[in-house]
């Protein structure tokens, strides 16, 4: 039986992740369920998977969760950021699910990695803002990271068995990685039409079921640039051996392109309980409810190169990637714009001008603590913030 914490537990990939531990009780404990402020579907969790612990990031929806629950049920419920923390390195998990979003990530997924825990990745921003100090901390406490995004846990699949952070592929013949795209929404839309995209024409993606940040960061192609990064912190390549190719169909996972000319890919209907089982059940394959791929039915796979013209984001992350303390300003600063974005006080093209307006507003050196890194955040997402009025949006 292996405990399991589950930080970010109401949003998207919480929930497929319930799912499949609901579907193995005979493998799996869940010690810690964690979330922002979702009381009803917390408890919902909550009385479906009697975990010991739920924390709540906001103080107020954990009273509300205390007193939601039946006494009888035995869960303790905690609040505020150390609890958080604390059920990130809980004792009794063997595995943690990292699925907050965003850079509200950073803290617990770095408690976990720091407690030596099998860390099953999702909160990708956590890797983009911290990834060299994440794998150093990684080495340090023998933790694993495994990957969740779909294009990364596919890799991982595709290439020889190894370490997170080191570059297994070179010396096994890896002469590059493709992250695949969907292109999201907005994939053949002119860019005029993409001037004037609200909010749910950006979360309507075409074939994965997302929360709202990923949502729009998948239309601005953002998501394949923080991949890119997120490709280079747990596979230890360059920048020039990660390409991105746009695969409208969503069933190519992503390739490994080796010397010999060999290519292999990962293939499998968008479902993100896919990788998530693979990460659960690693290195043994669990059953999980996902269809099977019909590829008749599918018919047809297209690729065609990513428009870094009509989707900016995808370049200003490639550059950023160059300097640590870029990539975290431009996590911020997407961040700050595309949470403007949802709320309808900057339009789809501004995230992009945000985001490069703030890279040339902030100049630090890399940061070389947590603490650093979350104080670079800080000042990043401040001048975004300032930069989104002074735009007149
Ligand atoms: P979501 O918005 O559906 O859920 C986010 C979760 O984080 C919720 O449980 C929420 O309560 C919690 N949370 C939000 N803000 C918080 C805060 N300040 N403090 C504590 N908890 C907080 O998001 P999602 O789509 O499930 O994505 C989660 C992560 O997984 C993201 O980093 C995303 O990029 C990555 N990811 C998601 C998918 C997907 O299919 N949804 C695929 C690949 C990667
Ligand atoms: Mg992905």
């Amino acid at each position: 039986m292996k405990g399991v914490v589950v930080l970010g537990a109401t949003g998207s990939v919480g929930r497929s992740t319930l799912d499949v531990l609901a579907r193995h009780p005979d493998r799996f404990r869940v010690i810690a369920l964690t979330a922002n402020r979702d009381v009803d579907a917390m408890a919902a969790a909550c009385r479906a998977h009697r975990p010991q612990l739920a924390v709540m990031a906001d103080p107020a929806a954990a009273q509300a969760l205390a007193a939601a629950l039946p006494a009888g049920l035995g869960v303790e419920v905690a609040a505020g950021a150390p609890a958080l923390a604390a059920a990130a390195a809980d004792p009794r998990a063997e595995l943690v699910m990292a699925a907050i979003v965003g850079g509200a990530g950073l803290v617990p997924t770095m408690a976990a990695v720091q407690a030596g825990r099998q860390v099953l990745l999702a909160n990708k921003e956590a890797l983009v803002m911290a990834g060299g100090l994440m794998i150093e901390a990684a080495r340090r406490s023998g933790a694993s990271l495994l990957p969740i995004d779909s294009e990364h846990n596919a890799i991982f699949q595709c290439l020889p068995r190894g370490e997170a952070g080191v570059d297994v592929g070179s010396a096994a013949g890896v002469a590059k990685i493709t992250l695949t795209a969907s292109g999201g929404p907005f994939r053949d839309w002119p860019a005029a039409r993409i001037a004037t995209a609200g909010p749910a024409a950006a979360c309507a993606h075409p074939t994965w079921q997302m929360g709202r940040k990923i949502s729009v960061d998948s239309a601005s192609l953002m998501n394949k640039g923080l991949e890119t990064i997120e490709a280079h912190w747990l596979f230890g390549l360059p920048p020039a051996r990660i390409d991105v190719v746009v695969h409208p169909q969503s069933v190519v996972h992503s390739l490994v392109s080796y010397v010999d000319g060999s290519v292999l890919a990962q293939l499998g209907n968008p479902d993100m309980r896919t990788p998530i089982a693979h990460a659960l059940g690693y290195p043994e394959r669990l059953a999980n409810g996902v269809e099977a791929l019909d590829l008749c039915r599918i018919g047809r796979l297209d690729f065609e190169p990513p428009d870094e013209a009509r989707f900016p984001c995808l370049r200003l992350a490639r550059q950023a990637m160059a300097s640590p303390a870029a990539a975290v300003v431009l996590n911020a600063a997407n961040e700050v714009a595309v949470g403007a974005f949802l709320e309808e006080r900057l339009d789809f093209p501004g995230i992009a001008d945000c985001v490069a307006a703030t890279l040339d507003a902030v100049d630090a050196a890399a940061p070389a603590s947590l603490d650093e890194v979350r104080e670079l955040d800080h000042i990043a997402r401040q001048r975004a913030l300032e930069l989104i009025p002074r735009r007149g949006r």
